[in-house]
């Protein structure tokens, strides 16, 4: 099974994608994600992907889409995936279109995490995430279970640099611009089902497992 989580940052993309792994048994696949493991090993991509995570704007289509056709090789990406953060643009997602359609495969659910700008400002200032593995907290609605060190691998948690106010704004802008014109592509195809992204947990997993059960 092929999902891609479409919504904008911060309104609970991760979070939804994390709990579907754990229940569908598909890898979570975000390309920030990635982008950061990469920054914080120095690798050349981590270098080139910098200048532009810093200032909340888009890494280039062809570097992202390498990386992207890069981890589909792998071996657990094989009997499907969860989509986080990709694709965000128009190019990108023609070009996952023609990656699927090599690998003989197509997009089965996207979900849209429906969420407004002014609770995702007010969300993102709480927001903090795992060093290590990216599981995604709320200091205030999604506590770990021990103060600052993530439950699924134990490592510490951190705010992201580029969660500060003013470069979420940033991100929300280039989300709208940029981003929110795949939810017509991807309605022209009939594949999009929204959720709630400012519900419980439990209850955007439940939503999205009901369609995708129904
Ligand atoms: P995220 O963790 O999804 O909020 O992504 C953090 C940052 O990584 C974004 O603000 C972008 O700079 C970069 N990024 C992540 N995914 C993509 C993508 N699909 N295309 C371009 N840049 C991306």
């Amino acid at each position: 099974m092929n999902i891609v989580l479409l919504g904008a940052p911060g309104s609970g993309k991760g979070t939804l994608a994390s709990r579907l792994e754990e229940r569908l048994h598909i890898p979570h696949i975000a390309t920030g994600d990635i982008f950061r493991f990469n920054l914080k090993n120095n690798t050349e991509l981590g270098k080139l992907a910098k200048s532009y995570i810093d200032k909340g704007e888009l890494v280039p289509d062809d570097v992202t889409c390498n990386m992207v056709r890069d981890r589909f090789g792998k071996q657990d990406a094989k009997e499907g995936f969860i989509l986080d953060g990709f694709p965000r643009t128009i190019p990108q997602a023609t070009e996952l279109d023609k990656m699927l359609k090599e690998m003989g495969r197509k997009i089965d659910y996207v979900f849209l995490v429906q969420a407004d700008d002014e609770r995702i400002v007010k969300r993102m200032g709480g927001r903090r995430v795992c060093k290590n593995c990216g599981e995604v907290y709320h200091v205030e609605t999604l506590k770990p279970k021990v103060d600052g060190i993530c439950d699924k691998c134990g490592s510490e948690l951190v705010q992201r640099d580029d969660d500060n106010e003013n470069v979420v704004k940033d991100r929300l802008k280039v989300y709208h611009e940029q981003t929110a014109p795949l939810i017509d592509y991807y309605k022209n195809q009939n594949l999009v089902h929204e959720v709630d992204g400012f519900a419980t947990v439990e209850e955007v997993t439940n939503s999205a497992l009901n369609i995708i059960n129904r």
